[in-house]
């Protein structure tokens, strides 16, 4: 392995996903609903497959019926108009559009500057792209980014704003005057700005606010998204990224090499998705919502401290009022000591001890299960 990805051997997700599996455990770590998405949607892309469309290689920007699909989600979602021949591109799941961006928009030596704890391919296609990694860290008790912090954390060298709202692991989702300043630090350094949007349809009371709409932002943003999370079909990979036609070829460009198209039937069955009704998104969001209440109010009544997720389908937690330090440890043997799997927020932190003691836990998860994990956790 060479000096860039030192360190980075295997990922917390398969490691706790394996050690779940091994031990016959609830998982609430790697963030994966255990109920499908729309039935008509899965019985899209099986149609898509039985009838030929999509088994050879689609075009390499993505079928049009998807890109299209794409950009009528921006514009009725958020008012953004994109063209979706030069300004919309496919990836294999928004983990490959993180890494064609930074790979497409970044020098050897440049500086991004991102939040942590941030999502951890982040850090190592930072790293792949021979650029430097400098963190804002989210603070407890909020975990809101203190934008003064930002501005301080600006040199010659910064090239971009590297965003994640709502932000996993915290939940927490920007408000219109964060991402105003935000916006406005990257107009007046002259920085680009991707922004990793994933979650735009899992957040509960605030609204989801792209930054790619604010005065000066649609040039410099490459905005990602991904039908995973919203359409609960994580397995089927199918991302995108939105941005002005220049940016987007310069992407495209690092995704040729990469994967060259990503799966074709399946993107036939996500155009459809996001053309579903608006009581499709109600009605996830609120089941969600009920689903975080759930395990919030669980995992309180268990003695941890919570920070109740603004969106997202996480939920980090401090395990300090447990009389426990180290996230580390206490994930590693939790599986042993009550058959439940969470995430270490440890592992999404540069500075370590900013993230020593929380511990993040999914409740993408059936009622029941939910219900199971947090007696088993009260037992602790
Ligand atoms: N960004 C964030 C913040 C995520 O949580 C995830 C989900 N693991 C991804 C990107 C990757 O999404 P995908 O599965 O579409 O590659
Ligand atoms: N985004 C999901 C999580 O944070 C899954 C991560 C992954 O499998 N790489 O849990």
């Amino acid at each position: 392995l060479n000096r860039r990805l030192a360190g980075m051997g295997t990922t917390i997700f398969a490691e706790m996903s394996a050690l779940a599996t091994a031990t016959g455990s609830i998982n609430l770590g790697q963030g994966f609903p255990d109920t499908d998405g729309p039935h008509e949607i899965a019985q899209a892309a099986a149609d898509a497959v039985l009838s030929g469309r999509g088994n050879q290689y689609p075009p390499g920007p993505g079928i049009p019926e998807l890109r299209t699909a794409i950009t009528e989600h921006q514009q009725r979602f958020y008012g953004l108009s994109y063209d979706p021949d030069t300004e919309v591109l496919v990836t294999a799941g928004a983990t490959e559009a993180i890494a064609a961006s930074l790979l497409a928009l970044l020098e050897p030596g440049d500086e991004v500057i991102a939040f942590e704890p941030f999502y951890d391919s982040y850090a190592a296609c930072i790293a792949m792209a021979g650029a430097v990694r400098v963190p804002l860290t989210l603070r407890q008790p909020e975990f809101r980014p203190d934008l003064d912090e930002l501005r301080s954390l600006i040199t010659p060298r910064t090239r971009l704003l590297l965003i994640n709202t709502p932000h996993n692991p915290t939940g927490t989702v920007l408000t219109p005057e964060e991402l105003a300043t935000i916006a406005e630090i990257a107009v007046e350094h002259d920085l680009l700005v991707i922004t990793d949007e994933v979650y735009e349809h899992l957040v509960f009371a605030t609204g989801h606010h792209p930054i790619a709409a604010l005065p000066g932002m649609r040039e410099r943003t490459v905005s990602i998204s991904s039908a995973g999370k919203t359409f609960s079909f994580t397995g089927w990979k199918v991302g995108w990224v939105t941005a002005s036609a220049p940016l987007v070829a310069a992407v495209r460009t690092a995704k040729q090499y990469l994967t060259y198209v990503s799966a074709g039937p399946f993107q036939y069955a996500v155009a459809e998705a996001l053309r579903l009704p608006d009581s499709y998104f109600t009605g996830f969001r609120a089941d969600l919502l009920r689903k975080r209440d759930l395990l919030a109010n669980g995992l309180a009544a268990a003695g941890f401290q919570v920070v109740v997720p603004e969106g997202t389908y996480f939920i980090t937690t401090d395990i300090t009022p447990l009389g426990e330090k180290d996230g580390l440890e206490f994930c590693r043997t939790l599986p042993e000591r009550c058959g439940v799997v969470a995430i270490p927020n440890v592992v999404f932190y540069d500075n370590a001890e900013a993230g020593r003691s929380l511990v993040r836990f999914t409740f993408c998860k059936r009622d029941e299960v939910l219900a199971d994990a947090v007696e088993r956790l009260q037992r602790l």
